[in-house]
């Protein structure tokens, strides 16, 4: 017992980064999180939600989600394998796949558990796992979950991705796994490539869009739409927790693949079902997104006039090709005095360190919402600069 807990006494960084005053996690929210967020009694500019569309206020969501309440109550108490299955379950996910243009669909309560469950449900001992080397955490603890070998290529290099597909006998399951959009970076998976070197190789292609559904494609269907190519992809899996404001997890394949993970991904198996108000407004986010152009042309709108403005001050980005704006700050102190400068100013941004980004990288994480106006990204960047300035950035 003294072993086990001697690690967390002696485990006193927070406590350190508090007393500096510099401590920026769990800072709660007032209301709703929408562009402009009460935070601590005072309306700062958010951006650092996923809220991409801008729904999480929307009226119709709002009301989606009071009606289920009062139809089923405030939970299932039961996972979907068992009494926890609604038929506003059974709708969502047939609603889904056709917006995905996939076969079928299976919903978990998170993106996270999503990739827990596919991954190593699907491969298993004697398979390979191939995953980018900036792939996000949830597919990492998948991987390590999974009895699958894993081997991890280079972020977007296609030539290690090669390599690492030759160094795999070729009577072997492979899977490759990438993010479509990287979430810190902001930056598009080359699926032109990763789908013509999962059929060169004999490989199923998984693309986790936790951060690409919603406003990438012909109608939000994700960063597969974007390119053209949703239907070489093998397995496409996301989250409700961005763009359909809400909360649960999703993937999409064929019946096949669907109906094998229904029985074999424990983290859908042995855990309750998503909540009737979440189900009720993510059905009404879907809807929502398919007739919303405009709202989807918006938020890339939006983010590109704060990128190139960010640009123009001479901020380092990325070149970020998506709602997902980082400003590299590179120091990770630094990144925790600039963050609390500019909450200070009125904007929310999130401060990124290892393990989100690797030591080195530390980087402000804003992502933009359709939802924001000219005239608050404009605010954005004037705090951005005068903060900037303060600390050599510009
Ligand atoms: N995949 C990616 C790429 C993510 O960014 C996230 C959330 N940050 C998840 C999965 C997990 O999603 P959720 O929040 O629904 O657990």
């Amino acid at each position: 017992m003294e072993k086990l807990f001697r690690k967390a006494q002696k485990y006193t960084l927070p406590q350190e980064i508090k007393k500096m005053g510099l401590y920026p996690y769990f800072i709660p929210a007032d209301g709703i999180i929408g562009p402009i967020t009460q935070i601590q009694g005072k309306p700062t500019i958010m951006f650092g939600s996923n809220n991409y569309m801008g729904l999480t206020n929307r009226p119709e969501m709002i009301k989606a989600g009071c009606q289920a309440l009062k139809d089923h109550g405030t939970g299932c108490t039961g996972s979907r394998f068992l009494n926890g299955t609604l038929d506003l379950h059974l709708e969502l996910e047939e609603k889904l796949a056709k917006f995905m243009g996939k076969e079928a669909a299976v919903t978990f309560s998170t993106g996270y558990q999503t990739n827990l469950g596919v991954i190593s449900g699907l491969a298993t001992k004697g398979d390979y796992i191939i995953s980018d080397s900036l792939n996000h955490a949830s597919i990492v603890d998948g991987c390590r979950l999974s009895y699958a070998e894993t081997k991890v290529y280079k972020h977007n290099n296609m030539e290690d991705l090669e390599r690492v597909l030759q160094s795999i006998p070729a009577n072997k399951g492979k899977l490759i796994v990438s993010d479509g959009v990287f979430s810190m970076e902001g930056s598009l998976a080359p699926i032109p490539e990763l789908v013509e070197l999962s059929e060169q190789y004999s490989a199923r292609l998984m693309i986790d869009d936790a951060h690409g559904v919603g406003y990438l494609g012909d109608h939000g269907e994700g960063v597969g739409g974007h390119f053209g190519l949703m239907d070489r992809i093998d397995l496409v899996v996301g989250t409700f927790s961005k763009s359909f404001a809400s909360i649960g997890g999703f993937c999409v394949s064929t019946e096949d693949v669907a109906n094998y993970i229904q029985h074999h991904a424990r983290s859908f198996i042995f855990s309750a079902s998503l909540l009737p108000p979440a189900v009720a407004a993510i059905i009404k986010a879907i809807e929502l997104i398919e007739k919303s152009e405009d709202l989807r042309k918006k938020v890339m709108s939006n983010a590109r006039l704060f990128e190139s403005g960010l640009r123009k001050l001479g901020f380092e980005t990325g070149g970020s090709e998506t709602p997902v704006v980082p400003v590299y700050v590179r120091d990770e102190l630094k990144v925790f005095k600039v963050w609390k400068e500019l909450l200070a100013e009125g904007l929310y941004s999130n401060p990124v360190r290892a393990p989100g980004v690797a030591e080195g990288d530390e980087l402000l994480r804003n992502s933009l919402m359709a939802t924001h106006t000219e005239e608050q990204i404009q605010d954005a960047l004037d705090i951005y600069e005068k903060i900037g300035r303060k600390f050599d950035m510009i």
